[in-house]
């Protein structure tokens, strides 16, 4: 029994969620956020060091349904915190080819990652272009594919910002557009926002990746050269 004199002992919490690699279960309020280079990073399992970050859109949102609200607090702090996080970490750290993906729907947020990784890159998404304009400036990408349409500030004009910054004038830009489709959209993308690349959406991974490699030929010659040396090995 506590007196009002007398602090109550602090309640020891303990939520348990079940890792999605192996399947153990585990206590998110003493586990540790992995250390991979994301907006927002995921637990660590510590049975199998495995977190979820890598996990597809629609697994993490059934492991968030179904999470205690200690673990929303966690996040909510993680998410206010992530921005700070990632401008005061070495871009050298960074796992390269690296892509910054923005857009505000995350159902092509889903897809795009998916293509974008499986052509060999490294990501990190958010659905701020303000963020992202910080989060490009901190970890220089080699590519940032961004919608066109977004509230607050235009995927278009993120580029030309990171175009005109003399920090950025070198990351590749790919802009998609839902909306914008017409030649002359796509005309006016190029002369007065300076993109790399301008494709319409729905996106499709071939298209994505074939953009990928014409706007980045190193990376797409480096990721051939790997593949023959898989194959002769
Ligand atoms: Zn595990
Ligand atoms: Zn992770």
């Amino acid at each position: 029994m506590t007196t009002p004199d007398m602090p109550a002992a602090p309640v020891q919490q303990i939520a348990m969620v079940s890792c999605l690699n192996c399947r153990s279960n585990f206590d998110v309020v003493a586990s540790s956020f992995c250390g991979c280079i994301a907006r927002e990073r995921t637990f660590a399992c510590p049975r199998c060091g495995v977190c979820a970050c890598h996990a597809s859109y629609s697994q993490r949102q059934s492991f968030l349904d179904g999470a205690p609200a200690v673990l929303h607090e966690r996040r909510r702090r993680e998410r206010t915190e992530g921005v700070g996080r990632l401008q005061a970490t070495d871009p050298e750290t960074v796992q390269r080819p690296f892509a910054l993906i923005v857009d505000d729907d995350p159902l092509v947020l889903a897809v795009a990652e998916r293509a974008v990784r499986a052509a060999g890159y490294s990501t990190l998404v958010t659905s701020s272009p303000e963020e992202a304009f910080h989060i490009a400036a901190a970890l220089l990408p080699d590519v940032v594919l961004t919608d066109a349409l977004m509230p607050r500030l235009d995927g278009r004009e993120l580029c030309r910002r990171l175009k005109s910054s003399y920090w950025t004038r070198n990351v590749k830009v790919i802009v998609m557009s839902a909306l914008y489709r017409g030649t002359i959209h796509r005309n006016q993308a190029f002369k007065e926002f300076s993109v790399d690349e301008y494709l319409c959406k729905p996106i499709k991974p071939t298209v994505l990746r074939d953009a990928l490699d014409r706007i980045l030929p190193h990376i797409a010659r480096a990721r051939g050269h790997m593949r023959e040396l898989q194959a002769a090995s």
